[in-house]
């Protein structure tokens, strides 16, 4: 099976508009690509383009800060189409992206979908944090064309893209989304695959330490976020960090590396677990189902 070359690609689908998928259709769009963004409910779709438009990484504040000509907003705007049906969303599709949530048999059932739906010349892409592209890619039958661009977030401000082939990616496919990647004026840096690959797995052990350190009662939430960023420079501390995140995605990932690797460090937190439970999952500003993050659960004044 050939595959496309970067000239090629046009129209790029991102199926799931949440946390990570309304940045990463920003940021294909304002790189000049035509976007689809797929989800389940139009009240998603309709909040995404909102966030695109005017959220705090959206393209009005590129526009306040003189990074942006207002006349390019509503072209901006104007490449990316939303759907909730998914024989739409495939049509023509020369790379498909999952920013679904961090469950493995959701994504595998996306991709399933996605394999049976897209045309033969579709790339398949996951934004997982850290669930192995090999395991991802048995859902598929077209395996070369199958690979991991873990991106950061916010996806349309953070440079790095993780890139991570399974076993049987192509050199071509490989090749595709490193150009992709600097087409969108992002740094992609090859990691192996494994759960967690590089980033997701030094993060979860200091995130998770974070929250232990919290739980036996060393410093309080603001104290530790303080004292990370004078300390360390950190632009955030570990629980504003989480907040941006999602709890609910900090929770998963890892579990997910804790099941492969047994490690203690990647053993999620009571704390962590017992929040999530309770709908608190992070910045109800990107996840508009959630009640607060870790500052809004225990209070904390932000004066
Ligand atoms: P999120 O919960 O904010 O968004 C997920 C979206 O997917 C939701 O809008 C949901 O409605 C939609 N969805 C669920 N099932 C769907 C389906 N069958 N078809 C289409 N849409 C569906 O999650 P997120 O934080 O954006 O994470 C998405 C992925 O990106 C995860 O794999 C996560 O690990 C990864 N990731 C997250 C971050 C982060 O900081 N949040 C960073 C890098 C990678």
């Amino acid at each position: 099976m050939t595959c496309l070359n970067i000239d090629d690609v046009r129209l790029i689908g991102v199926v799931g508009a949440g946390t990570m998928g309304h940045g990463i259709a920003q940021t294909f769009a304002q790189a000049g690509y035509a976007v689809h963004l797929v989800d389940v409910d139009e009240n998603i779709l309709e909040k995404a383009l909102k966030l695109i438009r005017q959220g705090p990484f959206g393209l009005m504040r590129l526009v306040e800060k003189g990074k942006l000509d207002l006349y390019r907003v509503d072209d901006t705007m104007r490449r990316i189409k939303t759907t909730t049906d998914y024989d739409e969303f495939c049509k023509d599709l020369d790379v498909a992206i999952d920013a679904v949530p961090e469950h493995l048999e959701l994504k595998k059932k996306t991709f399933r979908l996605l394999d049976e739906k897209c045309p033969e010349k579709t790339v398949f892409v996951s934004n997982t944090s850290g669930i192995m592209i090999t395991e991802l890619s048995t859902a598929v039958k077209r395996k070369e064309k199958f690979i991991g661009m873990h991106w950061f977030n916010p996806a349309p401000v953070m440079p790095l893209i993780e890139i991570v082939r399974s076993s049987l990616t192509s050199d071509e496919t490989f090749k595709l989304v490193i150009e992709l990647s600097r087409k969108l004026a992002k740094i992609p840096i090859e990691a192996k695959d494994g759960p967690g690959f590089y980033t997701t797995r030094f993060i979860t052990a200091y995130l998770y330490e974070a929250i232990r350190l919290f739980e036996t009662g060393v410093a309080g939430i603001k104290e530790i976020d303080e004292m990370t960023k004078l300390a360390f420079r950190h632009p955030m501390g570990p629980f504003e960090l989480m907040d941006l995140i999602g709890l609910d995605t900090t929770l998963h990932i890892g579990e997910y590396i804790y099941s492969k690797t047994l490690e203690p460090q990647y053993r999620p937190p009571l704390t962590l677990r017992k929040l999530v439970l309770s709908e608190f999952f992070g910045d109800k500003r990107f996840k508009p189902a959630s009640r607060g993050g870790w500052w809004d659960y225990y209070k904390v004044s932000r004066s």
